[in-house]
């Protein structure tokens, strides 16, 4: 029988009622939650981030008090004023909690804990598709580097089962569709709908309530977020009913005014837990299965994601922090330019991207790497500015998942798994998106007045940090074009081009 004392402490990123402690505590069962709201004072976070994460709270409690369990509820300042007022009315309680994969969180949590005169039983986070222990055994044992995102994903690909035939082969004979993932639609092309919740007078209350007690960013609009697993259920039925089978061809496409594409906008939910990872795969894999339509490099696609990229980052995290937080190899020195706040910029792709961002707190990947942190590389940001930039901004970004995708894979912060920097001049954006048409400045031109600010920043870039990168093997090419820029006066002009950017943005005229 279940001890009565040993208390579910659900934090607010794990909102799912069958997974974990909760998951496991019969009906009747008390049960805690904590607003902590000084937490949400830190950083100037979106407006809607704010409201989806304490609208999902404040539904979770709601859903759970109508199943039968006794939730304990508590507004506070802090996690640690919360515990003191929860230990004072039960003394005799411990706290079991799933691990946050936030680093040191378990620590934190421990000592609030003990300040407050109670236990906590830290567990497994169930809200992943592998474990810890699975990756750190595999990770010893493997001849292989475990640090190179291919070689995980196909050990998860092999572990999982997921789009393996019976003889042990990846299904269609590739592990890897992602060079028939890389076009870019017709001018005819329309994306596929986008599934919209419908939020009710406590989501409504509650984005109000954000508006007026916290200092918060982004525009206040309509939120597409669901903020219960009911609607977060219905937004994957309704992307793979509807936006899956697009999903492949053009997952690396940016086009103006689209900020959704076919991407599957299910980040938010699966990060607090309203959506389990292995659902998701397992509903996306079964509907391949059952319906002809549904395209192999799609599927694969979205469910390399899924069981591939997001499960690697977690345990990039946890084996480089906290370096990682800092690291910034190449030594960058900058300032994020305003405008990743405001958007009052001339660059197109950045100010289509920072207003789709700032509009619903989201962008898709591409417009992450290849506009927002590529143009920060270029111009040498922090990675840590970016960093705390993305975490603030976006609805689904939480510490865990940011820092290895923008201070490693966006900024080249540490090379834990990045082979080099993903940079590119103005001739990949045009290539994959339809912004420079309708730019300010001219893609094709390098310098003078108002050629495309990312193509005299990345010569300089090369340029400037060649003591770390010219003798890496991948970046050849882009040297040998380096040279010729060198021995005539070329590179002199790109750098007073750099320099007359650098006073431009000075003045907010970039
Ligand atoms: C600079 C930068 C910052 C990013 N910040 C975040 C972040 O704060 N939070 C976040 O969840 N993802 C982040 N990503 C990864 C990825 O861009 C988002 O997960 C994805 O864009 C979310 O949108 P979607 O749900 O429409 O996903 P889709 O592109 O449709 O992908 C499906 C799902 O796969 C998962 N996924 C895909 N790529 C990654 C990845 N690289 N890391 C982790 N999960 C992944 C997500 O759960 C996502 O919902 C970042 C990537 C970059 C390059
Ligand atoms: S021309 Fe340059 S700044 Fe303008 S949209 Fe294209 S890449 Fe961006």
């Amino acid at each position: 029988m279940e001890d009565p004392n040993r208390v579910p402490w659900v934090l607010g990123t794990h909102l799912h009622p069958d997974v974990g402690p909760i998951g496991r505590a019969p009906e009747g069962s008390r049960v805690l939650l904590i607003e902590a709201h000084d937490f949400a004072r830190r950083k100037p976070y979106h407006h809607d981030k704010l409201t989806l994460v304490f609208s999902g709270m404040r539904h979770f409690r709601d859903d759970l008090r109508e199943r039968g369990y006794d939730v304990e509820y508590i507004k506070a300042d802090t996690f640690g004023d919360g515990l003191e007022r929860y230990f004072e009315a039960h003394p005799d309680d411990e706290l079991v909690q799933m691990r946050s994969p936030s680093h040191r969180s378990a620590d934190t949590f421990e000592r609030l804990v003990t300040a407050a005169g109670g236990r906590l039983d830290v567990v497994q986070n169930e809200l992943f598709v592998g474990t810890r222990e699975a990756f750190d055994e595999w990770s010893n044992d493997t001849d292989k580097d475990p640090f190179r995102h291919e070689t995980f994903y196909r050990w998860m690909r092999r572990e999982t089962g997921v789009l393996m035939t019976d003889d042990g082969d990846p299904v269609g004979g590739e592990w890897n569709y992602d060079d028939e993932n890389q076009e870019f639609p017709p001018e005819e092309w329309e994306s596929p709908p986008v599934h919209r919740p419908e939020h009710d007078d406590l989501t409504e209350r509650t984005s109000e309530w954000v508006s007026e007690e916290f200092d918060v960013w982004g525009v206040e609009g309509t939120l597409v977020w669901p903020v219960t697993r009911a609607q977060a259920k219905a937004k994957l039925t309704h992307f793979v009913e509807n936006r899956l089978p697009e999903f492949g061809p053009y997952q690396d496409a940016m086009r103006s005014d689209d900020w959704a594409m076919a991407h599957a906008l299910l980040g938010s939910s699966i990060n607090i837990g309203l959506l389990h990872p292995w659902e998701v795969v397992r509903t996306i894999e079964d509907a391949y299965h059952e319906h002809e339509d549904i395209p192999l490099n799609s599927v694969e696609g979205v469910l390399r994601q899924l069981i591939g990229w997001r499960e690697f980052m977690r345990h990039v995290y946890r084996h480089s922090m906290p370096t990682l937080d800092e690291a910034n190899q190449l030594d960058a020195p900058h300032d994020l330019p305003e405008f990743y706040w405001d958007g009052a910029t001339n660059m197109e792709c950045l100010r289509q991207t920072v207003g789709d961002v700032r509009e619903r707190g989201y962008s898709h990947h591409i417009q992450r790497l290849m506009v927002l942190a590529n143009f920060a590389t270029l111009w040498g940001v922090e990675p840590k500015q970016l960093n705390e930039w993305f975490h603030a901004t976006y609805v689904d970004a939480y510490h865990w998942v940011t820092t290895p995708n923008v201070v490693e894979m966006g900024q080249y912060g540490e090379g834990v798994f990045a082979s080099k920097p993903y940079v590119s001049s103005a001739n990949y954006i045009d290539k994959m998106s339809d912004y420079c048409g309708d730019c300010h400045y001219y893609k094709t031109k390098d310098t003078g007045e108002r050629a495309c600010p990312f193509n005299a920043l990345y010569w300089d870039f090369l340029d400037r940090n060649e003591d770390q990168l010219r003798s890496n093997h991948r970046m050849g090419l882009m040297y040998s074009h380096v040279d010729s820029k060198q021995d005539g006066d070329e590179m002199e002009e790109i750098k007073a081009r750099v320099e007359d950017l650098r006073r431009k943005n000075e003045f907010g005229e970039l």
